[in-house]
């Protein structure tokens, strides 16, 4: 039988406070118990916002707390050729679009929008507003003329047309902590024609992650409830692109005392703040419910 293979996803555009040592240990501590592999891989595709001083930090921050995993790790930036071969077979399916709309532009038409129609325009999971579809239809003789001219462009999931090639509701399997499973059905729909390629990026974070899971053969995604809904459209790539669908446990997420989510955006302290004020990697353990 193979074993569970797990894994600890860290971008570098900040240190490692207590919320990433939760998920890396919460990974470690299933791949223990469930007799599997654990890897790191780091999610650098956003160039301008990752520096080697942070992947550096994370390293050294893991290896403080005692984890192991195997070399060589993974690193997104060095792997753009096989999310494009990806995103080749998502436009060969009829998947995908291009969408030249400046975050202006697609602000202006929402606002216009809502101000017919008195409502409020449909949000992502994520709070964004829903894209309004204004590059959807456009001929395809112009996409192309304005692609060859140069023209800044992301290209976006046709969720209508993807629903169509993948009929029926997706499904994955998800785990607690104690390994129980049950099963829960994807909605990609509330994610609208979602960007899968980025203008300044040759990809997207949901495009990497699913291409990579799939390369480095991850069974069980451990990550934190932030990234729950994203699932969603993780499912509906996989199914697009003939690839394994992993298990899935969220895991819920530290919050300071003011109850806002840790994060490098808030300077929430990270993990070598504690450890210059002494704390020991055990202490690190306890504090997040781990036997050291
Ligand atoms: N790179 C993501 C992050 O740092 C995690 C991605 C994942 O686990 O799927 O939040």
């Amino acid at each position: 039988m193979t074993k569970p293979v797990f894994r600890f996803a860290p971008s570098p555009n900040g240190r490692l406070h207590l919320g990433h040592a939760f998920s890396a240990l919460l990974n470690a501590d299933f791949a223990r118990r469930f007799g599997g592999r654990f890897l790191l891989r780091i999610e650098d595709i956003d160039i301008t916002r990752c520096r080697p001083e942070f992947e550096a930090a994370i390293y050294d921050d893991l290896a403080w707390l005692g984890l192991h995993w195997e070399e060589p790790v993974r690193r997104q930036s060095e792997h753009f050729a096989d999310y494009h071969v990806a995103f080749q077979e998502l436009k060969g399916r009829g998947g995908v679009y291009p969408c030249f709309c400046t975050r202006k532009d697609i602000a202006e038409t929402i606002a216009c929008r809502e101000a017919e129609s008195g409502e409020a325009w449909p949000r992502d999971p994520d709070g964004a507003p829903l894209y309004p579809g204004t590059c959807r239809a456009m001929p395809a003789a112009e996409a192309e003329r304005r692609i060859a001219a140069g023209e800044p462009h992301a290209w976006r999931l046709h969720m209508a047309a993807l629903e169509q090639l993948v009929p029926g509701p997706l499904r994955f399997r998800r785990f607690d902590r104690e390994g129980r499973e049950d099963t829960v059905t994807a909605q990609p729909r509330r994610w609208g024609d979602a960007v899968i390629v980025r203008k300044e990026i040759p990809t997207s974070y949901h495009l990497s992650v699913v291409v990579d899971d799939a390369l480095q053969g991850v069974t069980h995604v451990v990550r934190g409830q932030d990234l729950e809904a994203a699932t969603d459209l993780h499912v509906l790539l996989q199914a697009l692109l003939d690839l394994p669908t992993p298990r899935y446990h969220h895991h819920g997420l530290l919050r300071d005392p003011e109850g806002d989510k840790l994060a490098k955006s808030r300077r929430s302290k990270s993990l070598d703040e504690f450890r210059a004020e002494g704390a020991t990697p055990q202490a690190i353990w306890r504090r997040l419910g781990f036997e050291p």
